[in-house]
């Protein structure tokens, strides 16, 4: 059976575990993340075969700080190093040409990797413990959506014989609540390739525009970009807000419908409330899914919220997991 941890002594296991060549799940402030060595190719083909992550999604490597990353990086450009002081540690994920001693399946044969600093204080002390980068895609099984508490991770993995064992680090609900903003530093000019908590103004305040500003649903040289991601198990109808009333009135059973407080849900439906700030929305997001997941009605419904920069990444998310009602 999983084996939910907490406080120091999870600590002291999942380090003595990496240390030894196993793979954990850890507490970030992004999402909970299935991590292995860097440097150790059987943890990183454990940690594709225990998500059942298609073998050309790359994964990101987790250091302590820009000296972390220098060691899988081939080369540290002053744009990440500038980034880096501005951002590390937290949800901001920089792609760099990966380093030849690093093995190129952790980042699934790219020539290429994508590394971060996370904030999460046990996060932190495990990568101190372990002493050298640690790899750790979102802990979901491949394609579902992300979790933010440990929780979350048991209910992915219960029952699954080959996660028998599989120590969870409970650090509670992450902060962010979504993944990282993924940023390519390795092209002509700098581009997001995700949207996450890091928005594309704070980063060209730092290091000047970026190619296609903050649309990164048009790029998809990012394997996690393909569309129908992040998803719940139940069909996702995306409607628009206009549309929702005559949506439920031809639906007899009840239907979860995740929106802003502005919605008028009629009853026996359920309205999920999300906040009218994208930060609680972002870290609310997944928890609303699963429960709406776990609710009567063979569908949810989601209204998205209004497309301004502060919610792309929100919006982003609810779009993978969802198809629009109009086609
Ligand atoms: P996850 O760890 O599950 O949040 O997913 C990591 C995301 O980063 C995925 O969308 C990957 O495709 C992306 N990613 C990781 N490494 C690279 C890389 N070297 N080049 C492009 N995208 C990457
Ligand atoms: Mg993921």
């Amino acid at each position: 059976m999983v084996d939910i941890q907490a406080d120091q002594p999870a600590v002291d296991e999942a380090v003595r575990q990496l240390k030894g060549g196993g793979v954990v799940v850890i507490p970030t402030e992004t999402v909970y993340g299935l991590a292995g060595r860097t440097s150790d190719i059987g943890a990183i083909d454990r940690i594709f075969a225990l998500k059942g992550r298609p073998l050309d999604n790359p994964l990101i490597a987790h250091v302590l700080d820009s000296a972390g990353a220098s060691s899988v990086a081939a080369h540290w450009p002053d744009s990440a190093k500038a980034l880096a002081a501005a951002f590390w540690p937290g949800p901001l994920t920089m792609i760099v040409e990966r380093n030849q001693n690093i093995p190129a399946r952790a980042s699934a044969g790219l020539d290429t990797i994508a590394v971060r600093a996370p904030q999460h204080p046990m996060a932190r002390a495990i990568l101190k413990g372990v002493g050298e980068a640690i790899s750790a895609p979102s802990a979901n099984r491949s394609g579902r959506v992300s979790p933010t508490s440990a929780e979350h991770v048991k209910a992915d993995y219960e029952g699954v014989r080959e996660a028998a064992d599989l120590l969870v680090v409970d650090g509670g609900s992450c902060g962010c609540g979504i993944e990282s903003t993924v940023l390519d530093l390795t092209g002509p000019a700098p581009r997001i390739l995700r949207a996450g908590s890091v928005l594309a103004s704070q980063i060209e305040a730092v290091i000047g525009p970026l190619v296609g500003g903050s649309l990164p649903m048009s790029q998809v040289a990012s394997p996690g970009t393909r569309s129908r991601h992040y998803a719940p198990m139940k069909p996702v109808i995306r409607v628009e807000t206009g549309d929702v009333e005559r949506h439920l009135a031809g639906s007899t059973d009840p239907v979860v419908v995740v929106g802003g407080s502005d919605l008028v849900v009629p009853s026996p439906h359920r309205h999920m409330v999300l906040s009218d700030s994208p930060e609680v929305a972002a870290r609310v997001l997944y928890n609303h899914l699963r429960d709406a997941d776990g609710q009567p009605g063979d569908h949810i419904v989601i209204v998205l919220p209004p497309d301004t920069p502060a919610w792309q990444a929100v919006r982003d998310r609810l779009i993978r997991a969802s198809v629009s009602e109009s086609g």
